[in-house]
């Protein structure tokens, strides 16, 4: 769908609405199923985000996609948690099986998801490693992929 200036945006207010019939669904979730979640249209390429933040709470480094807060719906949620990380970011989880699923940073309308949680085939892949300089001392980074110090 082309947005022309001057032309109101629509709003995603659920999915199904103002969505051209070929765009891309995809789903995923948690490990108990307690929060599920569809997005509607494109994602994009997976970043590795190899933070201190994103160390702690996803255990390795963590593998983000993204897509407009508008385009996600979340078709299960009665577990889903957020945890305040930071001044200007929160963390979606799962407080029954301790699932990372979201990172959504304040004032952006977009969120931010664990591609893992992703069902497959996602159609996406892996784009780039960021705040490489945070990152711990056991793993190499080796897969050509370009490296960001920060982001
Ligand atoms: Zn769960
Ligand atoms: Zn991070």
């Amino acid at each position: 769908m082309l947005f022309l200036p001057g032309q109101p945006r629509l709003k995603f207010n659920y999915i199904g609405a103002n969505v051209p019939e070929n765009e891309a669904m995809h789903s995923g979730g948690c490990l108990c199923g307690g929060v599920r979640y569809e997005i509607r249209g494109a994602l994009r390429g997976v970043l590795a985000c190899h933070c201190s933040q994103c160390r702690r709470t996803s255990g390795h480094y963590a593998a983000m996609t993204s897509a407009p807060s508008a385009a996600i719906n979340l078709t299960s949620s009665a577990t889903l948690r957020w945890y305040r990380s930071s001044d200007t970011a929160e963390r979606g989880f799962c407080e029954v099986c301790g699932g990372n699923l979201f990172w959504k940073q304040a004032g952006r309308d977009a969120l931010s998801i664990t591609a893992g949680t992703l069902d497959v085939p996602t159609g996406i892949a892996m784009e780039e490693h960021i705040f490489v300089a945070d990152k711990s001392d056991y793993y190499p980074i080796d897969d050509g992929l370009p490296k960001k110090q920060h982001w």
